[in-house]
Formats: structure tokens, C-alpha cells, sequence
């Protein structure tokens, strides 16, 4: 892996832009983790390894889309009029006898069109008497969904890297396919830094917290389809953070720490993680967030995020979650931003992108505008649970009410 990637920037006092951070993290992603052949009831969330193609005509052969009659449409005068009913094909029946010249075919949605028929008139439209049907005119062609008309057999399915959600597992499925190759989930070990931490549940004693971040990023890394390796707290002590290090990197594809990456922090992380590996020390023009580790612990990836709650939640969901994606093989890792119009003004621009907590609230004429919480502290959730997502605001920007402002919504980052 290698090193000093924001070196200059860094050590010159300057701030790396999130998006270079990204990038570089990016390149730095380690190989996908290998293949697995799994049926698709263990396939939820996980990721293609390689393309699946199509072994079917979807659909497999021409069927109504309607409960009704089938005709050939020539057949019928103009204004509408009588055709005579010769049969009867419900779902999951063979299509039967081609269709005569004059002859309509009662039929039901999912049936296959008997031979010749082209067109479907919906029963609502008909008007049945004893064997005969009237029906209205048509245009051809209508309700019927052909062979092949979604997807031909030898068409690409879906695509190495799409990761795999029910419409994608329906569509597996819709296709006959049993098994799909998807690469095991990563491993990813989590460990929390700091002697005050206590465990919810726990008492605390003077001068301690609970440990939020243990549980807010194990929930961001299970909703992203990973798997998590629980070490719990390293005490800021040099040698039990090495041997839990140690531990994690030979059990885990990649390492996730929060707290003891900040100026200022005894910093038995740092020299614990350079005896075992390397690390580099970020300072990203983000807030919440700013310091950020990277570096590997032997041999094995690791990020070391901010303590603070708010800060370790964004910059896990702004700055590690595409760098983990890439990681499990996936091709698409950036999140889908929104520009939609501030319900605020921010008018102190900063040296840091700002990622502020936010909600959309529809405006009087019912369209969405972003509105803030008033409450944007690195250290404190509250303002991040109102919130369904984040407002950007770019460096040294301000932003004036009805200004389109980016916004993320939580719903494209934690999945
Ligand atoms: P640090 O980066 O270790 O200096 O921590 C920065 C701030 O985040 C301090 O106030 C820590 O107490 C707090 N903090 C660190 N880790 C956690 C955690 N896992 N849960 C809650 N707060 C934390
Ligand atoms: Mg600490």
C-alpha cells in the first residue's frame, strides 16, 4: 500500500478536499474478496462477480397482460363488432388451437395468446351473448406482452458489481437462475479507541461515556451488506491496542477504528498502528469530521476515524463507505446527491465542506426545500436522527434561502 498520498498538503497545514481523499482511497482499495456461488435466498446484498446473462426470452413466449379476449385485430370491423368464442385459456395452460378467421378466445392475464391471436380487449370492454362476443374497436396490438420484449436470451441480466436487491433477486429468479457468483462480504474488523468508553448498560464512573460509535458504525457497516467483526474498546494503552490490532488484521479483510486520531490525542493508536503497519494522518476539509487516519495494519487496510459521534457517522458515510464498496467489488459508490432549494441562509462560509444535518420540508406550493437542524455540533446525534439527510455546503460558500444547495439523503448512504 502506499504512503503519503496527502503528504505535502497535510504536513504543509493545508486542508485535503474530501473529494481528492476519496479518490485517493479509492486507488488504494484492496481486490475484491473471493467468489462464492450462492442460491438466491442468500443472495440479499450481496454483490455480483461477474455478469449474468439472460438464458431466456422474458418473456418466455407471448401472453395477455389482461383478463379478456383475444383476437387477431384485423378480424374486427372498425366501429367494433361480433366475433364467435371458440375456447377458453386460463394461466398456466398450453396456448391451444391457432385462432380461426372471426374467433375470439376468453383468456386471462399471464395466459399464453393462442397462434395468431395479436391483440387482447380487456372483459370490462365486451359484452358476451351466448357465443358470441361483442367487442369494441381496437388498435392492435394492446395488452399483450411479447416474447422477448423485456429481455432476449444472451442479453446481459445484470451487471458484475451491481449489488443485489429484491427487484434484482425477482429478476434472478423471473429468468430461471438458482445461483449467482458474489463475492463473500468483507470482513471488516471495528474497534473502538478511548479509556472513557463505557458500554450502554454499564455505570459510569467519573469522567466516562457511553460508547456510541461501537454501535452507530456496526449498524452502517451491516446495512452496507458487510460483515462485522466486533473487537469492542482498545484501552489508550500502547500494548493492549497492538495485541487487539494484531488480532483484528489477522482475522478481518480491513480495519475500522474511531477516536484517537485527533491533534493532541495520546497517540498510542498511531505509534501502536506504525509498529504493526503505517499510517498517515489526514486532515480533510470536512465538518464534522477533519481528522482521519489511513494506513494498513499488517498488510491488512485501515481507517482510523474521528471519535466524536457525528463526525465518525459522516465521515463513514461520506469518505469510508466508497472506499468499502469498492472494496466488496461493487462499481457504483458514490452516493446520488439532490439539488434542491435551501429553506435557510449559511452565511459563515468556512474552510471545510460542510456536511450539515438536514430534512426535506415541502414548501407552501408543495415543492421540497432543505431545512437545517439547528443544532450541527461533531459530538452530538440528535441533530443526525431529525435529519434524512445532509445538505452540502462547499468551502468558503455561502448560501442564501432558495439557493439550490446539494443534498445527500440518508437513504442512498446507508444502503
Ligand atoms: P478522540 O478522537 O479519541 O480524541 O475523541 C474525540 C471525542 O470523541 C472525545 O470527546 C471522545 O470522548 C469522543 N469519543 C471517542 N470515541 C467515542 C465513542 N466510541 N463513542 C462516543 N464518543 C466517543
Ligand atoms: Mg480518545
Amino acid at each position: 500500500m502506499s504512503r503519503g498520498g496527502c503528504g505535502s498538503v497535510c504536513d504543509s497545514g493545508a486542508l485535503m478536499p474530501v473529494d481528492e481523499a476519496i479518490r485517493y482511497l479509492l486507488d488504494q482499495a484492496p481486490l475484491p474478496p473471493p467468489v462464492q456461488r450462492v442460491a438466491l435466498d442468500q443472495a440479499l446484498g450481496r454483490v455480483l462477480a461477474t455478469d449474468v446473462r439472460c438464458p431466456m426470452n422474458l418473456p418466455p413466449w407471448d401472453n395477455s397482460a389482461m383478463d379478456g379476449y383475444a383476437l387477431r385485430a384485423a378480424d374486427l370491423p372498425v366501429d367494433g363488432g361480433y366475433l364467435t368464442l371458440a375456447g377458453r385459456i386460463a394461466a398456466g395452460e398450453a396456448p391451444g388451437q391457432p385462432l380461426q378467421a372471426g374467433q375470439v378466445v376468453r383468456i386471462f392475464t399471464g395466459a399464453p395468446l393462442p397462434p395468431g391471436a395479436d391483440t387482447v380487449v380487456p372483459q370490462e370492454s365486451c359484452r358476451v351473448e351466448g357465443e358470441r362476443v361483442w367487442l369494441p374497436p381496437v388498435k392492435g396490438a394492446e395488452h399483450v406482452r411479447r416474447e422477448g420484449e423485456e429481455m432476449q436470451r444472451g442479453d446481459r441480466l445484470l451487471q458484475a458489481g451491481k449489488r443485489l436487491r429484491a427487484q434484482e433477486l425477482g429478476l434472478l429468479a423471473g429468468a430461471g437462475i438458482a445461483r449467482v457468483e458474489v463475492y463473500r462480504p468483507l470482513q471488516v474488523g471495528l474497534l473502538s479507541s478511548g479509556d472513557e468508553l463505557r458500554e450502554p448498560g454499564q455505570t459510569l464512573a467519573p469522567g466516562q461515556i457511553y460508547n456510541s460509535n461501537r454501535h452507530s458504525l456496526m449498524a452502517l457497516l451491516r446495512g452496507w451488506g458487510l460483515e462485522v467483526h466486533d473487537y469492542g474498546v482498545m484501552p489508550d494503552k500502547l500494548l493492549a491496542s497492538r495485541q487487539a490490532l494484531s488480532l483484528a488484521a489477522t482475522e478481518c479483510d480491513l480495519l475500522l477504528t474511531s477516536g484517537g486520531v485527533s491533534v493532541g490525542e495520546e497517540d498510542h493508536l498511531k505509534q501502536a498502528i506504525e509498529a504493526l503497519g503505517s499510517v498517515d494522518l489526514w486532515r480533510l476539509a470536512i465538518q464534522p469530521g477533519k481528522p482521519l487516519a489511513f494506513g494498513e495494519v499488517a498488510g491488512k487496510p485501515w481507517i482510523g476515524l474521528p471519535g466524536n459521534p457525528s463526525a465518525a457517522l459522516i465521515t463513514a458515510l461520506i469518505v469510508v463507505r466508497p472506499f468499502l464498496f469498492r472494496a466488496q467489488g461493487m462499481d457504483e459508490v458514490l452516493p446520488t446527491a439532490l439539488q434542491l432549494p435551501a429553506g435557510f441562509d449559511w452565511l459563515k462560509p468556512n474552510r471545510r465542506r460542510q456536511y450539515l444535518r438536514a430534512k426535506l420540508t415541502p414548501a407552501a406550493d408543495g415543492s421540497l426545500c432543505v431545512e437545517l437542524h439547528p443544532q450541527q455540533s461533531s459530538a452530538m446525534l440528535a441533530a443526525a436522527c431529525w435529519a434524512d439527510g445532509l445538505a452540502v455546503v462547499e468551502c468558503q460558500a455561502q448560501v442564501h434561502k432558495h439557493d439550490k444547495v446539494m443534498y445527500l439523503p440518508f437513504a442512498s448512504l446507508m444502503h
